[in-house]
């Protein structure tokens, strides 16, 4: 399959998860065990299928690189446990590394609480020509710390500016500000994965049994357990207010791994072919400059 068969491919795959107006979704609509058209039994096909698009992904990215016009970021945001970690590895796993950095984000620090809430993601924004990739962002901000309003407090605002109104107010800013990165050439695309209750319980009890896993798991992700109801409204409210046809939403079902990660490969395949991404071509006064330097090469004597 060519390039442009594949970005055609991956765009008509990934596009029914897509999100660019949120005014009717509904997460209830989004069950987190779908694997689309596929079957259990396409598990195997489905990881060439993830190879070939990480192969396609390598392509893309030098191209990015090159060009060094674009920027792209990706965002992933979910609950503990859905995978994040193994899809960022797993999708990115063919990029040059010289061209992609992770950011992951974590409770502030006393620095960052003292600072407006985007300053730490600003600081951490992709260049041209390079792909960031957001572990959690700016999205927290109308998450965790909705669901936990002692976090809010933390964040030293002034009293006359915390009121019932600020969810709606920081989704209008986030708006803006994705508004005004992607009139700056930055591409972005944020992934919201979709794991159900019953499935992190099963991820949840692996890493307790399974001693190379026992690290993973921390009491605090139990706690958030008790939370779940909440998360999923803020979640849906987010997704509402925040999904635009510049910085679209993909909720991507999360059940089963090897489906969500080649949901999110393929959309991100679409977005890098959503780009007219060539390799910058030389001018007449640069090739002769080439032309010179190839002569001077030969005439070499050793
Ligand atoms: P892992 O998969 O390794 O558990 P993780 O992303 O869950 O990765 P942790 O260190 O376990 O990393 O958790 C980071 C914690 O920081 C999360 O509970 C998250 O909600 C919290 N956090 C991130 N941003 C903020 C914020 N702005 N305010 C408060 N808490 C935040
Ligand atoms: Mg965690």
């Amino acid at each position: 399959m060519n390039l442009k068969e594949l970005i055609r491919k991956a765009g008509r795959f990934s596009s029914p998860y897509r999100v660019t107006d949120g005014k009717n979704f509904r997460l209830a609509k989004i069950d987190p065990d779908d694997i689309g058209d596929l079957k259990a039994k396409d598990k195997p096909r489905a990881r060439e299928a993830l190879q070939t698009g990480v192969a396609a992904l390598a392509e893309l990215q030098d191209r990015l690189y090159a060009q060094d016009r674009w920027a792209i970021l990706l965002l992933f945001q979910a609950m503990d446990a859905a995978g994040k970690d193994g899809v960022i590895k797993h999708v990115m796993s063919g990029i040059n590394p010289q061209g992609c950095q992770v950011a992951s984000f974590k409770t502030p620090s006393a620095e960052e609480l003292d600072h407006d809430y985007l300053w730490r993601c600003q600081k951490f924004l992709p260049e041209r020509g390079r792909i960031g990739i957001f572990n959690r962002s700016y999205y927290e901000e109308v998450l965790v710390v909705r669901v936990h309003p002692e976090f809010l407090q933390k964040q030293k605002l002034p009293a006359p500016l915390v009121g019932d109104k600020i969810w709606d107010r920081r989704y209008e800013d986030i708006r803006s500000f994705e508004r005004y990165l992607s009139r700056n050439g930055v591409l972005i695309r944020k992934f919201f994965l979709h794991v159900s209750k019953k499935e992190q319980k099963r991820r949840f009890l692996e890493r307790l049994e399974n001693p190379a896993k026992n690290w993973k798991f921390s009491a605090a992700d139990l706690r958030e357990r008790n939370y779940w109801e909440k998360y999923r409204e803020a979640y849906e409210d987010m997704i509402c207010a925040t999904a635009t046809k510049e910085a679209p939403w993909y909720v991507v079902p999360a059940d089963n791994k090897w489906f969500t990660r080649i949901v999110v490969a393929a959309a991100v395949i679409d977005a890098l072919g959503s780009l007219d991404l060539k390799y910058p071509t030389v001018g007449k006064e640069q090739q002769a400059e080439l032309a010179a330097a190839k002569k001077t090469l030969a005439e070499e004597k050793e």
